[in-house]
């Protein structure tokens, strides 16, 4: 069906349509009037003036029922809001959480880990902030794991249900950064703080280990490391762990190791190299621990040389290194066989060449002499 332009319906000129009264075979006068009678410009009867309602001025080509219907569930849409659209992906969230700085409600968005398909994940961002940006709105993305935690715990269930969360939660309000407040059905307000937390499984776990292994690596003392739990091999499922060796002058090479390196094939990582890294991630010109235990959730060792910085905000950073082997040579007892091998090589040349010009001197020398 075309429009008496030749081209498709608009949305607007449908939904006007739908509304229009008239088709029912009955008239509506005075649903516009002129405002102004100097530019003519008239304007929607909003109940400024009176509206005369005629009946069956003509014949209807829509009968009253379905008209009524059309408006009664236009009605229930515009309530619905979001949740009404069909082309809009929504979940248990969509409309119920909303922005206490702006009045918006928050969206879903689904935000790609590069490379790392498991490291895809879903935030709730202030519908003001994901149009305009910060400028407009400065309130806080959630991510869905936490917002899905935070529910369950304050509902009481060891894992969130979006049928109970339906059925009881009316709204989540966040009025700032960190903090949420859930308005239940029964006229229960429970607020609530978070932080950010992982958006995978493993992180949660981490996470909720994080302050038992905070006391526990500070108790630990010189041994412990910021790294410790924190780097896992996505090939074996294993967490990295520490090696040192001491050098003759005293110093430390620290260096981590797949805690099942002798099955399994992925590369073992300086500290140092980490170190750099990690600082490259965060934006540092140099490794700061206490900025690596605010910051970053968990180092994932994904390839061969390939690692993923994963931050608790939920951003990811990917970065490639190599291990490079010191060159042998540095000790004098190193360059003193090294000595020895050349000297070998050379008298054996010599050897030969003399083989071959007849000389009687020995073929083989003495590396001892
Ligand atoms: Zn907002
Ligand atoms: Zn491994």
């Amino acid at each position: 069906m075309k429009s008496y332009k030749g081209q498709h319906f608009g949305n607007s000129s449908i939904r006007q349509i739908l509304g229009n009264i008239t088709y029912t075979g009955n008239l509506l006068f005075q649903k516009e009037y002129v405002a102004d009678p100097i530019s003519k410009k008239s304007k929607i009867n909003r109940g400024e003036l009176p509206q005369y309602f005629v009946e069956n001025t003509h014949e209807a080509i829509i009968p009253m029922e379905v008209y009524q219907a059309v408006q009664a569930e236009k009605a229930r849409r515009r309530e619905l809001g979001a949740l009404a659209n069909w082309s809009i992906n929504t979940s248990c969230f969509t409309s119920k959480i909303k922005c206490g700085r702006c009045g918006k409600s928050y969206q879903r968005s689904n935000r790609k880990g590069r490379k790392d398909p498991d490291a895809n994940y879903t935030i709730w961002i202030c519908g003001t902030r994901r149009k305009t940006g910060n400028a407009q709105c400065q309130n806080k993305d959630i991510p869905e794991q936490m917002l899905k935690e935070a529910c369950a715990e304050v509902m009481g269930l060891d894992k969130f249900d979006e049928i109970i969360f339906s059925e009881q939660v009316d709204r989540i309000e966040i009025p700032a950064p960190n903090e949420m407040v859930f308005y239940f059905k029964d006229g229960r307000i429970v607020p609530r703080h978070w932080e950010s937390t992982m958006r995978k499984d493993c992180w949660t776990d981490e996470r909720r280990a994080a302050k038992g292994r905070y006391v526990q690596e500070h108790q630990l003392g010189p041994n412990s490391s910021c790294f410790t739990s924190r780097i896992r091999c996505d090939s074996c499922g294993e967490n990295y762990r520490r090696q040192r060796s001491r050098h003759k002058d005293g110093s430390f090479d620290s260096v981590w190791r797949c805690a099942s390196s002798g099955k399994c094939q992925s590369p073992s990582i300086k500290e140092e190299v980490l170190k750099k890294l990690c600082a490259e991630a965060m934006g540092l010109e140099s490794f700061d621990e206490m900025a690596f235990r605010e910051q970053i959730a968990c180092i994932h060792i994904m390839a061969p040389f390939q690692l993923s910085i994963r931050f608790f905000d939920g951003h990811v950073f990917e970065a490639g290194w190599e291990n490079k082997r010191k060159m042998p040579g540095h000790t004098e007892q190193r360059k003193q066989h090294m000595r020895e091998v050349m000297i070998q090589r050379w008298r054996e040349k010599r050897g030969e060449s003399n083989d071959d010009t007849g000389n009687d001197k020995p073929i083989h020398g003495n590396a001892d002499q």
